[in-house]
Parts: structure tokens; sequence; C-alpha cells
């Protein structure tokens, strides 16, 4: 229902196409390092379920949960174990349907890994040394500005190479689209390169591997609640950044009350020099599936009080729904493990195909 009242709409905005459908393959998947915020929520997991609603038949959805991806930062393995158990609670609970779409562990398909290893022996090193998340890690590793002066000596080998695990993720099931936030934009453009290299160097018979496109929401990027230079993140220390889904209204009140905007009087969509308060329009319009202009000029003789106010109630709203069923499913351990078994059955047939095709065309047949 809450699903509905978000996304309802869009469907009239749908353009009506006269060209046969091609089935689309739609892969993404989202790390099991914490309950999902509002930037995972309204940058992919409404969209997947958005998508799951008015996708053709003939589509296919695969959403994972990325175990892999976690381990590139320390993780509590008991810690770890429950978060990857709450992640598929998680995304059933915000609406996707195990019948329709394949949910599942990356971790028991082991196809990931052995095509990431192939595809990482055409990578170059120097294009994942340009990635920005790799950038970001050593100049926090060594709390430096000048990036000629850092160092990679400390640094695990997995932080640099996951983008092309991410490649393999979503190329092992030869996805067609991915629903991912604009954080992943370099790492896709980086999996088109990887797989159009494998094209090129293995064209025959025909080309294995279709560029995959992204596919955003509005709200491909949620700022952090306190520093909006950066990203909204499950990882960050302050749990105060990020309102997430377990979130009770008192929570979720307590922390948008407490969010960085600025001193300007009213209120206006201007993300370059208002990024809080831009942030909370940008929220306000996902939670009520509205332009996020329109909103503006709504609060365009408000203050932030009243958005504040405003915006912790939508979220309440919208969260409301997915968090009960979240109190409910993470009690049904059997039912969990079930859903993640059939699941993996599903993607390891979808992967042993492609795999059987790059191990001929490679020579490992
Ligand atoms: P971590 O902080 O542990 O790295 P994360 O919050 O970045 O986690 P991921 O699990 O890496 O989340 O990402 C899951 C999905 O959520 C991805 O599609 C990603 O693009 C999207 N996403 C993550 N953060 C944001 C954000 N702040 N705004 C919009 N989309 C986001």
């Amino acid at each position: 229902k809450y699903a509905k009242k978000l996304h309802g709409s869009s469907t009239r905005r749908q353009e009506k196409s006269t060209a046969p459908h091609r089935p689309r393959v739609i892969f993404s998947g989202i790390q099991p390092t914490g309950i999902p915020h509002l930037g995972n929520y309204f940058g992919a997991l409404a969209n997947w379920v958005k998508l799951q609603r008015e996708a053709d038949p003939s589509d296919e959805l695969i959403f994972s949960v990325v175990g892999w991806h976690a381990l590139t930062l320390p993780q509590d393995p008991k810690a770890l174990q429950t978060a990857r158990m709450d992640m598929i609670a998680l995304i059933l609970a915000v609406g996707i349907d195990p019948k329709r779409s394949i949910v599942f562990h990356q971790d028991h398909v082991q196809n990931h890994t052995e095509l990431a290893w192939i595809l990482s022996c055409s990578t170059p090193v120097g294009r994942l040394r340009r990635m920005t998340t790799w950038k970001s890690r050593l100049a926090v590793s060594r709390n430096a500005n000048d990036e000629s002066e850092i160092d990679d000596s400390l640094l695990n080998a997995g932080l640099l190479t996951y983008p092309v695990l991410q490649a393999a993720d979503i190329l092992a099931y030869r996805a067609t689209h991915v629903p991912v936030g604009d954080d992943q934009q370099q790492h896709l453009e980086l999996c088109r390169d990887i797989a159009d290299t494998f094209n090129r160097a293995y064209k025959q018979p025909s080309t294995l591997f279709p560029l995959p496109h992204h596919m955003y929401t509005p709200t491909r990027r949620v700022l952090s609640l306190k520093d909006t230079s950066a990203k909204m993140s499950k990882s960050a220390v302050d749990v105060n950044s990020r309102v997430v889904l377990t979130d009770t209204a008192a929570q979720i009140k307590a922390k948008i009350r407490g969010a960085t905007t600025d001193s300007i009087q009213g209120i206006t969509y201007d993300p370059v020099n208002r990024p809080g308060t831009s942030n909370l329009l940008l929220l306000l319009a996902a939670c009520t599936d509205e332009d996020v202009d329109e909103v503006a000029k709504r609060y365009a003789n408000k203050n932030h009080g009243d958005l504040k106010a405003d915006v912790s109630q939508a979220i309440e709203e919208a969260f409301k729904g997915p968090r009960s069923e979240f109190e409910r499913l993470r009690g049904e351990t059997e039912y969990l493990l079930r859903i993640a078994e059939q699941g993996a059955a599903k993607a390891q047939e979808r992967s042993d195909a492609t795999m059987k095709e790059v191990r001929k065309r490679i020579g490992l047949a």
C-alpha cells in the first residue's frame, strides 16, 4: 500500500510505446552493512518495488544481498550474519515479492567470484585507482588532502578490486538495467567498459554481455543529515546522520530536527547553495511522490521548523509499513532461509548459463 502511495502516479507518466518489448534483466544489490536508510530506500529499494510493479512479465528482476562487498571493511562475524538475514527480511518488507523477483545472497553463488577473477585479469589497475571510492578511502586512511602524498600500502586489495566484483555481479546475469543511486555511476561505467573489453576480445559467435544501463530515481543522492558534503551512508559513524527504516516516529523526528540546514529566511530548492534545505525538500518530494519544485513552491513562505515537522511526518508515513513488516518477518527465520535458498538456486541456474559461455570463450571450458 505504501509503495503504491509513493509511486502510484508514475505509471500515468510512463510513455506509451508501440515498439515490441525487449525483455530486460534488472539487477541490483545492497550490502548487509546495517539497516537501510533514506538514501538506500529512495535511491534504490523503492525503485526496485516500483520496477517490480511496472515491469513487463518477460522482464527478470534479480536482487542480491552482497555479503562479499561488505568484507572490504572490517566486520564482526556475528553482526554480519545477523545483518545478512535482516537484509533479506528488509527487502521483502519494503515490498519485493520473492515469487516475482529473485532475492538471494551473493555469497551463495560462487559464479560471482569466479567471474570477478576472470574479469580482473583484463582490468587495468590504473582504472581501478581512478575510482573516486578508492581515492576517498586513500584520503581517509592518511587523512591527506594532497593525493601525491598518499600511499596505499595499508589498504586491503579488496577495496581496490571490488568494483570488478560488482561488474561480475551484474554481468553474471547479463543484466541490461541496474537501478542504483548515483554513488554507483562510476562503477557502472567501469562495468560497461569491462563488458565491452570482454565482448571485443571474445566476439564469437556473438556479443556476450549487454552494456547495462543505469536506472536512477529522482532521489538519486540523499545527503547525510549532518555533513551535507557527504551522502547518507549505512557505515557513517554518526548514527544521527541517517534515518533508518527501523527508526521510531520519535527517532525520526529527533534526527530530522537536528538536520543541518542554513540560516537563510524562507525555503527554496537550491542544492548548490542550500544543500541541507534542498535535501529535506527532496526527501519530502520522494515521500509524497511530487516534483521537488512544486514542493519548494508550497514552502516558499514557511520556515525550517515547518519543513522539518512535515518531512518527519512524511517519512514516518512512508516507513511505518515496512518497519512493522520487518519486525514481523525477522522472527520468521525458517521462511527467510527458504527464500534465500530458493533465490540462490534460481540465481545459480541463471549465472551458470553465462559462466558456461564465458569459460568456453576464454579457453577454460
Ligand atoms: P555503506 O555505507 O555500508 O557503504 P551504503 O549506504 O553506501 O552502504 P550500499 O549497500 O552500498 O549502501 O548501497 C545500496 C544501494 O543504495 C545502492 O544502489 C546505492 O547506490 C544506494 N545508495 C546508497 N546511499 C545512497 C544515498 N545516500 N542516496 C541515494 N542512494 C544511495
